[in-house]
């Protein structure tokens, strides 16, 4: 056993098929009166339908949310926050839709109200983003962290199958990064590993019938407790990459799904237990390739010359990527890190 340091952010969560009708009884949990409810565009109906039981308590809604939180729009919501005197954010939708939840608790601390309906695990986390031409400024703030969390599996039965598979690759890479993260502990390790294993014995069921709620139910736990591993340890080469080819404009959840199978070959023989874990969790023997297999018969891109980024960019997200690291089990160097893109950029198997 190896020295570590564990901390846990409190959480409250209500799990389970149909929960979402609590929502009326959390919002008095905490006391509030006046919520402003979030959702993107496309999810206005489901959600407006859901936030009917909330009655006169719904103060208003904010119905722009938009990818990657940028400021101009975050601060278009804080605005409208304070105008109708919201004392609670009630956000309804992916790591989207919490996201500007957490950008109007950054600045206001209202509490947040989380009810997830992807797999990005952004509910459980302190971690908030903002995007500001192009580039991302990410940091952790106690305040942004959801005080509640409904997990309702019947509200993901529409999420469109490449999107789960995705959103679901998002999450299991959370919980590889943290199995070999520099601030990993024994508790973490056993979520991680238990949250692979449930999301990949969920995912085949969930593109087999995206109504299956066992399976939506199955992959939603995985997602909660990836997002558990990600909230208290750092994330590594990975997310790095992910990050940086963000900001060349490259979807989030597809993007980390094409780059995970390369970031673990690139570490593997830096962490070997991590591996080792992965591997069990997904009934394989090696991890790199038992995720590109799966990764494979789920459908999901393999290469990200599919999803438009650009050979000449190859060398240049290297090059930001190799740095400035985050904290990695094998050192990242630029050469190493060019070789994983090239590979990564065409969808070699790893
Ligand atoms: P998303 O929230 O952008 O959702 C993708 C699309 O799916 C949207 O159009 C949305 O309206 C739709 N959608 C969501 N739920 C649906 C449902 N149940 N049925 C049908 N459609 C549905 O995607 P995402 O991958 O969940 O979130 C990505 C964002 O979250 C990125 O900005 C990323 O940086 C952030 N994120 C943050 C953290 C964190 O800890 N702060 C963690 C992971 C991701």
């Amino acid at each position: 056993m190896k020295d570590f340091t564990y901390v846990a952010l409190p959480a409250r969560v209500v799990f389970g098929r149909g929960r979402i009708a609590a929502l009326p009884e959390e919002v008095e949990r905490l006391g509030a009166k006046r919520a402003l409810v979030l959702s993107t565009p496309g999810r206005s109906t489901m959600v407006r339908s859901i936030v009917g039981a909330l009655g006169s308590r719904v103060a208003g809604l904010f119905e722009e949310v938009v990818m990657h939180t940028p400021l101009e729009a975050a601060n278009k919501a804080r605005a409208l926050a304070q105008s109708l005197g919201a004392d609670c954010c009630v956000a309804v939708g992916g790591g989207s839709t919490i996201g500007f939840g957490k950008a109007i608790a950054l600045t206001s601390a209202l509490p947040v109200l989380a009810v997830p309906t992807t797999y990005s695990g952004s509910e459980m986390t302190t971690i908030w983003g903002l995007s500001e031409g192009g580039a991302k400024k990410t940091g952790r703030d106690p305040r942004v962290l959801p005080k509640a969390v409904i997990y309702d599996p019947e509200l993901t039965l529409e999420l469109p199958a490449a999107v789960s598979a995705a959103s679901g690759m998002n999450a299991i890479a959370h919980c590889a990064e943290a199995l070999y993260a520099v601030d990993g502990n024994p508790i973490i390790s056993m979520i991680a590993e238990e949250g692979i294993r449930a999301l990949a014995c969920a995912l085949p069921g969930v593109l087999r019938n995206g109504k299956d709620v066992e399976a939506r139910s199955d992959a939603l736990y995985g997602a909660w407790l990836a997002g558990t591993t990600i909230a208290t340890t750092s994330v590594a080469l990975h997310h790095k990459l992910c990050h940086v080819l963000g900001g060349f404009g490259l979807p989030h959840a597809e993007t980390h799904s094409v780059v995970l199978p390369h970031a673990l070959r690139y570490n593997a023989d830096a962490a070997p237990e991590a591996m080792a874990r992965i591997a069990r969790a997904l009934g394989a023997a090696d991890a790199p390739q038992a995720i590109w297999e799966m990764e494979k018969k789920l459908g999901l891109p393999l290469r990200l010359a599919d999803l438009g980024m650009k050979e000449s960019d190859v060398e240049r997200a290297a090059k930001i990527a190799s740095e400035a690291p985050y904290p990695n089990p094998r050192r990242v160097e630029y050469g190493p890190v060019l070789a994983l893109l090239r590979n990564a950029y065409g969808g070699q198997k790893p």
